[in-house]
């Protein structure tokens, strides 16, 4: 566990902690395949709490350059709802920009070919390819509460390895025993929890941003999901996948006493998912299985694909995610000078290391347009030229609490 908050806190912390304690863990061949999969489950910029923070995927892509891999890959099988409205989440969230600028691959595994693995009730579905086959496998999920598994962490960010809805849908009933089957199949090489910025509250997709300010690492990723569970006090009884792996017989006393042993140095109160009314009534888990078969009936796919059914559904919040297609432009940023006050907060969110605000409004700079000096900016100095489009729309619910937290 580290604890980073600004930009080079977590190159340092995450270069040294790799260095020394999982030196074990990267192949010898610098030819080796690398799969970096972070939480990059909606078009949610990482300081709302929802998505893996692009510092940190830097950190750990900049570790691997400089042992000399060549064959570095990020790669997330993002929401189904975005793929299905073919929105690239990976391209909004400028993750494909940050891949181009270290020059590795990115891919959304959506579109990967599937290798058929065993659900519950024997049904099968495909999971990505590269999950199965990659010779190091780093995941890198978001802490966030999650209203249905009350947490999601390591486990639950393997769902994204599924290709493609068909898939996910069919996984979705009994979700806490086949997000444990899928890890039994897919077994990464390390964990490494982005909790800079967490999420509370309504998760995975309408909670609060809460900064946190730390990295968990590990290998074994029911020891950091009961570890988070601690983190964020959380009884690990009201987390689906831990119950199912208290149920299953996966943990047991000694992890539990590892865990009330080990020494938080901080830990937080999260406000607790809590869904409304209907969402919660159709959620009961005698209800839920109800609702998943008419989930997946031909007029509930129509009323989805139509904006006022979305609408309809986000505002039930029976649907976390509003799909909206309007794509962001920009075409610079200007930094008000009257009003800048210098305190460097928008250098410190960089993940490709601007010498901000200078370098900003340099024509030739290497900015991947995440917006995260944008969006933390106290004094509202920094502005997008361009349109906001998709993220006007966030800002709404994030801007001021961004603000306030970061
Ligand atoms: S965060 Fe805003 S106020 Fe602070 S240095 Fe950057 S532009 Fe200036
Ligand atoms: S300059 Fe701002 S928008 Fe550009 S990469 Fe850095 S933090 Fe992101």
């Amino acid at each position: 566990m580290i604890k980073a908050s600004a930009v080079n806190q977590i190159k340092s912390g995450i270069h040294k902690i790799l260095t020394r304690k999982f030196n074990d863990v990267f192949p010898n061949d610098i030819y080796a395949s690398i799969l970096i999969k972070p939480n990059l489950n909606s078009n949610m910029n990482a300081l709302t709490g929802n998505t893996t923070d692009l510092r940190l995927c830097a950190a750990v892509v900049e570790f691997l350059k400089e042992r000399g891999y060549r064959n570095i890959m990020i790669g997330e099988g993002t929401n189904s709802g975005f793929y299905r409205n073919q929105i690239s989440v990976i391209e909004r969230l400028r993750v494909d920009r940050l891949a181009k600028f270290y020059g590795i691959s990115v891919k959304d595994l959506n579109y990967s070919d599937p290798v058929r693995i065993e659900f519950e009730d024997g049904v099968k579905a495909g999971v990505a390819k590269e999950c199965i086959e990659a010779d190091l496998f780093i995941n890198m999920p978001k802490l966030k509460t999650h209203f249905e598994m009350g947490m999601s962490v390591c486990l639950k960010n393997l769902m994204g390895c599924l290709v493609g809805q068909e898939n996910k849908k069919k996984t979705h009933q009994a979700l806490a025993a086949n997000i444990l089957n899928i890890n039994k199949k897919i077994k990464p090489h390390l964990h490494i929890v982005d909790a800079i910025i967490s999420m509370e509250g309504l998760g995975p997709t309408r909670g609060k941003p809460i900064h946190t300010d730390t990295i968990f690492l590990g290998t074994d990723p029911y020891l950091i999901d009961l570890i988070c569970a601690k983190f964020a006090s959380f009884d690990d009884k009201n987390i689906g996948t831990l119950v199912e792996a208290h149920r299953r017989e996966i943990i047991g006393h000694q992890y539990y006493n590892f865990v009330n042993e080990f020494n938080l140095e901080s830990s937080f109160h999260f406000e607790p998912p809590q869904p409304g009314k209907i969402a919660g009534f159709i959620h009961s888990p005698k209800r839920q299985k109800y609702f998943l078969a008419m989930r997946n009936t031909k007029f509930f796919n129509f009323l989805c694909s139509t904006e006022i059914g979305g609408q309809l559904l986000f505002k039930t919040g029976l649907r976390q995610d509003v799909f909206i297609e309007d794509e962001m432009e920009v075409s610079g940023f200007s930094v008000n000078r009257e009003k800048c006050s210098n305190c460097t907060k928008c250098q410190d969110y960089c993940p490709v290391d601007m010498k901000l605000p200078d370098q900003l409004e340099k024509v030739d700079n290497h900015c991947i347009e995440c917006l995260y000096c944008f969006m933390v900016c106290p004094d509202k100095a920094i502005e997008v030229k361009g349109k906001l489009g998709f993220v006007s729309e966030q800002l709404k619910q994030y801007d001021s609490l961004v603000r306030k937290i970061t």
